[in-house]
């Protein structure tokens, strides 16, 4: 298997430009992406299905325009025949989505989400769809039911969650782009840990129409990327207003790219919250944070503190309020819709016990953890005392954000306490999970826009640590300005990207006897059990 380091080593931007002027095929940037999956993903386990036919005649398409020249080819996206991988929790025609869940498996979505027509629009060929904790719950990918994603940093360690998959798959050179979701962190806290850029935009300036609903008033689509200048690229591919989604903003969508192309941030008021680092906080992270700080001072920003003192209801406010959401929108997976059914064993054979014994099969324990949760919450008696009051409290954070807006352009944290722990450390321990999107889940709460950038590695464990920004609501453009310089700023101290200090998991390593798994092509790859 040949791989093509520089192909799939280069930013979306860079492949764009070679694109365009034809130093390069799309179908050779596709194949390269294609053989690296082939290579590395025995290993990693970011995809759940590869896409290779329809990608490669995508990428095979595009190549032609190009060949043909004249207006179809002047009117190509200038992401035309860059790659990207796709959270298999946002539907495709022609693929399987699964969600992470057996509940749907074998089920084949009649339609796709409008982030996918959009990159189908594009021109982009799509790799596969990634894994992710069953129903995007979860930090660590490891309530898969297709078994856990690996950093590719530490392949014993989590690649962060729910979007484990798309994060890994990233920061494994396995794609240049992936879309993910977050609804409370899981595109934020898999970039923090797999040391790659991850943005959840403002609540409503991507559509959900396609992106199977978690907690509706939380979720979001949004970009996975290496650069922040890639993020900005795909976000202006998926952004915008569509009449599927009743969420979705009517507002033109503001040029990302050029906020991430102006290059300073002088006189910008960057406020650090108070509640958000700390206690609690690895001491690497914390360091990698302050660091951050400095290099933002030192490139005129003027730091401010600013105080969220409702912040610390965030996690447990956030803990009714999306298994709340999650307990009615799973309601539709009964056995009678969707994918999987399961007969009663014995007994009668009514509709109410197929439904049981489908979704006792289908579910892992996390999914109904949360279902359980968020119907004893929403139950008559119990609704005003904890759905009611987690949506008080929500009042509150917004409150908080508004007040620190009123001080600073944009908010600064790390993006998650600590860096990404071992497979299995806390799998049985959903509350030390929980903890994880601290920091993350403020913003879902109130619609703001957040980006997550890797900021360098932890002195304790060498592994990558995430500094977000938080930015006050459609104004999504401060995040990549602020991100952009921040990024060069970071880069230039270690020399270059950060990624490139990964290890390249193609080196043989004692015990791994194959690196390639071809029963990964063109199929759901199932490893491992259910947990
Ligand atoms: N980790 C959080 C949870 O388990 C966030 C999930 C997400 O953003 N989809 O709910």
């Amino acid at each position: 298997m040949t791989e093509n380091n520089e192909l799939i080593r280069s930013s979306a931007a860079t492949l764009a430009g070679k694109l365009a002027a034809r130093e390069v095929s799309a179908v050779e940037v596709t194949q390269a992406h294609l053989d690296r999956i082939a290579a590395v993903d025995g290993k990693v386990h970011a995809f759940l299905h590869v896409n290779t036919d329809e990608a490669l005649a995508v990428a095979a398409e595009v190549d032609a325009i190009r060949a043909a020249g004249g207006p179809a080819a002047q009117e190509l996206h200038a992401l035309a025949g860059v790659p990207i991988a796709v959270k298999d929790l946002i539907v495709t025609v022609g693929q399987p989505t699964t969600a992470g869940s057996k509940i749907l498996e074998g089920w084949h979505s009649p339609y796709d989400a409008t982030v996918v027509k959009r990159l189908r629009a594009a021109k982009m060929p799509i790799l596969g769809k990634t894994n992710l904790d069953e129903f995007a719950m979860g930090s660590s990918t490891e309530h898969s039911a297709f078994g856990p994603t690996h950093n590719p940093w530490d392949l014993d360690r989590i690649p962060g969650g729910s979007g484990g998959g798309s994060a890994a798959a990233v920061a494994a050179f396995e794609a240049p782009l992936a879309l993910g979701t977050d609804t409370g962190g899981s595109i934020r806290q898999p970039g923090a840990v797999t040391g790659t850029v991850g943005v959840k935009p403002t609540y409503g300036g991507v559509s959900r129409y396609g992106a199977i609903a978690m907690a509706s008033s939380l979720d979001q689509i949004g970009p996975v990327s290496r650069t922040v200048l890639d993020s900005a690229l795909l976000h202006q591919v998926i952004g915008g207003h569509d009449p599927h989604d009743s969420t979705s903003l009517p507002d033109p969508l503001e040029d990302l790219v050029a906020a991430a192309s102006i290059g300073n941030v002088h006189g910008m008021r960057i406020g650090i919250i108070k509640e958000l680092h700390g206690e609690g906080y690895q001491t690497g992270v914390e360091n990698r944070f302050n660091e951050s700080l400095e290099l933002l001072k030192s490139a005129g920003a003027e730091i401010v503190e600013v105080s969220c003192p409702n912040f610390k209801y965030a996690l447990g406010a956030y803990y009714l309020i999306m298994p709340s959401e999650a307990s009615s929108n799973l309601a539709k997976f009964d056995g009678v819709r969707y994918g999987l059914r399961v007969l009663p064993e014995d007994g009668p054979m009514t509709i109410e016990r197929v439904m049981g014994a489908t979704r006792a099969a289908g579910f892992g324990d996390e999914v109904k953890r949360r279902i359980i949760l968020g119907t004893y919450a929403l139950s008559a008696g119990y609704y005003d005392a904890y759905y009611g009051s987690a949506q008080k409290v929500r009042t509150l954070i917004q409150r908080d954000f508004d007040a620190a807006f009123a001080k600073a352009d944009v908010l600064i944290s790390p993006t998650a306490p600590t860096t990404a722990f071992k497979l299995g450390e806390k799998l049985n321990d959903p509350l030390a999970m929980y903890l994880n999107d601290v920091a993350t889940i403020p913003a879902n709460m109130a619609g703001v826009p957040g980006l997550s950038l890797p900021g360098g590695l932890a002195d304790e464990d060498g592994l990558p640590v995430g500094v977000q920004l938080l930015a006050p609501a459609r104004q999504d453009a401060r995040l990549y300005r602020v991100g952009a310089v921040l990024e060069s700023l970071l880069e230039a101290q270690w020399g270059g990207p950060l990624l490139d200090r990964a290890p390249s998991l193609t080196e043989p390593s004692p015990g791994t006897p194959s690196l390639a798994d071809p029963a990964l092509n063109d199929t759901v790859a199932s490893h491992g059990g259910s947990h």
